[in-house]
């Protein structure tokens, strides 16, 4: 995919209030342009929101990030303090045959992968997707007992759907090379970054709305800037009449920037020559549980849940052991995620059903005699809430290069942003649109 860097402009019009158009304004603005935002709903955020009950924080999508130096300017620059998690945040734990597990494979399965990784080409091939490449690289253990729930904590996406390419979309196959000796080139490639002083997963003391609410305060307080809530954008040809010379940013979900480019007379040949499928989305439900007792049997980071293993959640988060403050009357919190086709058009009953049913089964794993204790639980369902990253997708991406292209040599600056293009990340997304 290729990188076309921003073009210097004095005005910035900005599509989508998430964290991607948010800092895309705070970046516009230090450089010194006015800024325009257009958020259609009636807050800012996005996916991201932190809501304070009685009982904590409820996180209503990510919980944490990965940190950078990138990151760590901006959090300077808007006079908030990165949060780092507790020693316990380091024990993550993967499930097998009802026990918790570090490695959850045996030893000559752990080998298979360790040889994958050093000697197999990693180059992934034509019709592959992340479960056959991860079978043919690492083994069928290690991708299912490790690879597949690592990776569906982060897309909670099945690996067969999932195209290699996409996910690694940062990153260089070199023809025939081991994984090991391609991320030695990669490095290499790489322009050296500065370090951040902290290193892995951070968040704020007030959750993540605090990046949201700081965001905010600095675009506002800024004269040239100004941001319109309720405000959806449908017509493209008409904004870029009415905002000629304005660089436009889209900062939208896949679905609002579909919209957006319907209808739009420059991306149609475009579109039309690519003959994309349509789009396939995951939606992902997030349960965060307060309560007197807990099913970690230790301070940890939480767990994950291969497959096939009798456990509908896809993983459990135990906030009361990641980041400090979490929790107010009750000693423990836990986030369970489900996805995929079990959570289709299923209620809030439903789910508590869910996890009741999960929790019983853990029984076993915690010092628990019982579930009838005190709780109080929050859902919060996301419809479609990211896209699957299959091919059809790394193919629109390829499309959009190519819209960007298109306009650029038209002399309108316009570019896409979000967890659509290139990683669905908190980190990558900051960082794309700062840079
Ligand atoms: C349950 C869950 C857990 C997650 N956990 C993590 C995690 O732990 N760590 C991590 O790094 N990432 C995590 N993520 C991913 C991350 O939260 C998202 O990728 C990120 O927040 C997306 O931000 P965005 O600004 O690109 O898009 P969005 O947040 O989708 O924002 C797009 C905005 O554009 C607006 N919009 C759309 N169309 C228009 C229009 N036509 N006109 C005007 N406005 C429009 C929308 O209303 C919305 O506000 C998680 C996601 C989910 C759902």
């Amino acid at each position: 995919m290729n990188e076309i860097s921003k073009s210097p402009s004095n005005k910035v019009l900005i599509i989508g209030g998430g964290v991607s158009g948010l800092v895309n304004a705070y970046s516009a603005i230090q450089s010194g342009s006015s800024v325009i935002l257009h958020e259609k709903s009636n807050r800012l955020g996005g996916l991201i929101g932190t809501k304070l009950t009685e009982n904590g924080y409820v996180e209503q999508a990510a919980n944490g990030f990965l940190n950078s130096y990138f990151i760590e300017k901006l959090t300077k620059d808007l006079g908030i303090e990165l949060l780092k998690p507790e020693k316990a945040a380091n024990k993550r734990r993967f499930f097998r045959s009802n026990k918790l597990y570090k490695i959850p494979i045996s030893i000559f399965q752990l080998l298979r992968a360790v040889i994958g990784f050093c000697f197999i080409n990693s180059e992934p091939q034509e019709n592959e997707n992340m479960e056959t490449w991860s079978q043919r690289v690492f083994g069928k253990a290690f991708t299912k007992f490790i690879v597949e729930p690592a990776i569906g904590g982060i897309y909670s996406t099945e690996l067969k759907l999932m195209y290699v390419q996409l996910v690694f979309s940062k990153f260089t196959f070199h023809k025939n090379r081991s994984l090991l000796r391609n991320i030695f080139l990669n490095r290499k490639n790489k322009s050296k970054s500065e370090k951040p002083k902290i290193r892995g997963l951070v968040s704020f003391k007030k959750g993540m709305q605090e990046l949201i609410d700081s965001l905010h305060s600095f675009i506002i307080k800024n004269n040239l800037a100004k941001i319109h809530l309720n405000s959806e954008i449908t017509n493209l040809n008409d904004i870029l009449k009415s905002h000629s010379g304005s660089e436009i940013r889209i900062c939208t979900s896949l679905s609002g920037t579909l919209r957006l480019l319907q209808n739009w007379d420059i991306a149609k040949d475009i579109l039309n020559k690519f003959k994309l499928d349509s789009f396939t989305y995951q939606s992902i439900i997030t349960v965060t549980r307060f309560g007197m007792d807990t099913i970690f049997p230790y301070p940890a980071f939480g767990i994950l849940f291969p497959r096939e293993e009798g456990i509908l959640a896809k993983g459990i988060l135990a906030n009361h052991s990641i980041f400090k403050g979490r929790v107010r009357n009750m000693p423990y919190s836990e986030t369970w995620i489900y996805s995929g086709d079990l959570i289709q058009d299923k209620n809030d009953d439903d789910i508590k059903n869910f996890l009741e049913e999960d929790r019983k089964k853990l029984l076993s794993l915690s010092k628990l005699e019982s579930l009838k204790t005190n709780s109080d639980i929050h859902i919060k369902i996301w419809k479609n809430a990211f896209p699957i990253y299959n091919k059809n997708l790394y193919n629109f991406n390829l499309c959009l290069d190519e819209i960007e292209l298109a306009c650029k040599v038209r002399n309108i600056p316009i570019r896409f942003y979000g967890n659509y293009r290139r990683g669905i990340g908190l980190r990558s997304l900051i960082e794309n649109a700062m840079n």
